[in-house]
């Protein structure tokens, strides 16, 4: 059993920013856009739209500077991200304790941690944003695939099994 490096308050946020948002299935309403996540999204039921799409409407830039450790544990440490993405990663870091966050005495233990923390939540925001939508995806079209060409729909196709190799020769 893994243990959580600290209980999260991330559902009571999503509550709130339901709430805010004024629907449970908020998502960008700039055609094509698709961000659904809460964490990124301004406005209300209707008119509600990610920050990115809300910067580029008020003339601002979509990119934003982020500092993975804090400003204070590593102001040196910069990176740009787009901004729905900055918004998922402050987002995660609300739930580190408050003593990581701040480090006021410049404790190179705390300093370490918050690098650690912010390198863990890089991962998960990859496995949420970019790889959960890819896997929804992929089972998705096995479903489509089965339904139109049957169970073995590949071979149907003739397309090779790419994770036995076999029939790899298109
Ligand atoms: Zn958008």
């Amino acid at each position: 059993m893994t243990k959580r490096l600290l209980p999260s308050n991330a559902e009571a946020r999503a509550e709130d920013a339901f709430e805010r948002l004024g629907t449970r299935s908020p998502h960008c309403s700039v055609p094509g856009c698709g961000e659904s996540d809460w964490r990124a999204l301004t406005g209300a039921y209707l008119n509600i739209k990610c920050y990115e799409h809300r910067c580029a409407q008020q003339g601002r830039s979509t990119v934003e500077r982020h500092h993975p450790a804090g400003r204070k544990n590593n102001p040196k440490m910069e990176v740009t991200m787009a901004a729905n993405d900055h918004r998922v990663m402050d987002d995660y870091k609300v739930d580190w304790p408050e003593e990581t966050r701040r480090n006021p005495e410049g404790s190179p233990a705390l300093r370490a941690a918050a690098n650690l923390r912010s390198a863990r939540d890089w991962l998960v925001m990859i496995a949420e944003r970019l790889l959960a939508p890819v896997i929804a995806w992929l089972e998705a079209l096995e479903k489509c695939m089965r339904k139109r060409h049957g169970p073995r729909w590949w071979e149907a196709l003739g397309l090779p099994n790419m994770l036995t190799g076999r029939g790899a020769e298109l």
